[in-house]
């Protein structure tokens, strides 16, 4: 039924091929390794998308540029529809899945399609990391009707597999409390922790039990919350939406820190006093302490910091090890003759100090390297394997030039343009941006940063730094885009 003006697939190679240059590969890839083309027909454009959250994010921050590439491959064009595609819909092509897979050139999937454990271990990139958390948003349907469902929960996420130690014991014993249900003490309970230290899997670990005995439990991540209100405004369903939020037993709220927008915020607020009035538990996890939060409104920080807010700190090596023992455990149910030497605990555990993440992904590293060659772990194979985990776990730190080099690729602008005098638009608001970037992101002061941004006065930097703060809380698609930003500069 679909009929496809002949060349239609060449324009749609153009003006894919300008978008990744003007984004960026890993923005590209994140964002437009998933769009197909439907249809090109009498002007109107119809893409499909894999998820309504991606159709939805693609519509409030790159439909005038798309519809700029298109009108220039051909002038008739007027109107870019974008469709959700249907469960029943093939999945992508091999082709589709190696770009999604391997953004950064590199290729982990093998001929027959199928993924290289290896390769995937090392292969952990930023659009990855947006597109995953997409991907998480996929399980939930999006009618208010089905609004409870939140999304799926990892059934590895339990209580017991999680790895007790001096810097989580706090916020175990509270997560503890709260699933064992009763009376309401810690209410919100706050967790926060950099990245892989475990607070979603105590989260769902909570989720998990409270699920099983019978009560409403809703766990969703910031992103998911905002997407689902914003959906339900849409489809003149918030109401809806808003009372069934108040029936839930347990709201557990995710990654916090992506909360953005002026109503979602006050409707979080909302569904926050009421719960917690009626005396139902609510759960958060950001990456950092509620005062941090920049990005979200006082009333929101301060009802956030009424309950328990408990940080777990990056584990020490006695923690290290054992989660690591106990991740040895879990891959010996599957591959019984799987054995790593003391030894190569200790070093791992000493060495790959980061984070519950980087320690799965060095075993995982080492269970793929033994399940593929059938050699024993050894010292020397494991510091083969994990050269380059045991490199980056040494903390990261954002460099200027970094940032400027990220942000003017973002926004096809040259550096020199960055650093200029040159007052156009097009490269102040840029220039603030990165400004702005290397106040929050470095520990560099405000003359410091003004003088590498071509010997600008440090009030030039403050006017910069507060301009696109304000103009971050009132417009949504700004916040997204200085979040996507950022995560492409702490990758
Ligand atoms: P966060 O949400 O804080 O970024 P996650 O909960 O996703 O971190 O944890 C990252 C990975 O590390 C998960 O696979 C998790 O199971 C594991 N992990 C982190 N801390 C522990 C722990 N104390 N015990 C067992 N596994 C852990
Ligand atoms: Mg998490």
């Amino acid at each position: 039924m679909q009929v496809q003006e002949a060349g239609g697939s060449e324009h749609w190679k153009r003006v894919k091929k300008q978008l990744r240059a003007e984004l960026g590969d890993d923005v590209f890839t994140s964002w437009f390794a998933r769009v197909d083309l439907e249809e090109h027909l009498d002007g109107t454009v119809r893409l499909s998308v894999p998820t309504r959250f991606l159709k939805q994010w693609i519509q409030n921050n790159y439909n005038d540029q798309l519809m700029g590439l298109w009108q220039r491959e051909c002038d008739n064009v007027h109107r870019i529809e974008l469709t959700v595609r249907g469960a029943i819909r093939p999945r992508q092509s091999p082709a589709v899945k190696q770009s999604l897979a391997a953004p950064s050139g590199a290729k982990p999937v093998m001929a027959e399609g199928r993924a290289d454990p290896l390769a995937e271990a090392a292969q952990v990139t930023r659009a990855q990391a947006a597109t995953a958390a997409l991907g998480r948003g996929e399980t939930v349907s999006d009618s208010s009707r089905d609004v409870l469902q939140g999304a799926a929960l990892d059934p590895k996420y339990t209580f017991e597999t999680f790895v007790e130690g001096e810097s989580n014991n706090l916020a175990l014993a509270a997560a503890r409390q709260v699933a064992a249900g009763g009376a309401v003490t810690f209410n919100p309970l706050y967790l926060h922790a950099s990245v892989g230290l475990g607070k979603t899997h105590l989260m769902q670990a909570v989720a998990s039990k409270v699920r099983a005995s019978g009560r409403k439990v809703l766990y969703l991540t910031a992103e998911h919350f905002m997407y689902k209100f914003v959906t339900a405004l849409k489809s003149q369903s918030a109401l809806a939406f808003k009372e069934t939020l108040r029936t839930i037993d347990l709201l557990l709220i995710d990654d916090m820190q992506f909360l953005h927008g002026k109503q979602v915020q006050q409707e979080f607020c909302h569904t926050l006093n009421a719960l917690i009035d009626g005396a139902r538990q609510v759960i958060v996890a950001a990456d950092r302490a509620p005062s941090e939060l920049d990005t979200l409104d006082d009333r929101v920080r301060s009802r956030l910091s009424g309950g328990l807010v408990v940080g777990i700190q990056e584990p020490d090596f006695a923690l290290r090890r054992n989660i690591l023992v106990a991740r040895v455990e879990a891959a010996q149910k599957t591959y019984p003759q799987f054995e790593v030497p003391e030894a190569v605990l200790d070093y791992v555990a000493r060495h790959v100090a980061s984070s519950g993440r980087d320690l799965e992904g060095a075993l995982n590293r080492l269970v793929a390297h033994n399940q593929l060659t059938n050699q024993p772990i050894t010292q020397e194979m494991a510091e083969m394997t994990l050269r380059d985990l045991v490199r980056s776990s040494e903390p990261r730190r954002v460099k200027i030039e970094d940032i400027q080099r990220v942000v003017s690729k973002h926004y096809n602008v040259t550096k020199a343009d960055l650093l200029s005098a040159r007052r156009t638009r097009t490269i102040v608001r840029p220039r603030q941006i990165a400004m702005y970037l290397a106040k929050v992101m470095t520990p560099r002061s405000l003359p410091e940063i003004g003088r590498r941004f071509g010997n600008r006065d440090h009030t030039t930097v403050l006017h910069a730094v507060r301009k696109i703060e304000e103009m971050a809380r009132s417009d949504y698609a700004l916040a997204q885009e200085l979040e996507l930003l950022k995560r492409m500069l702490d990758a």
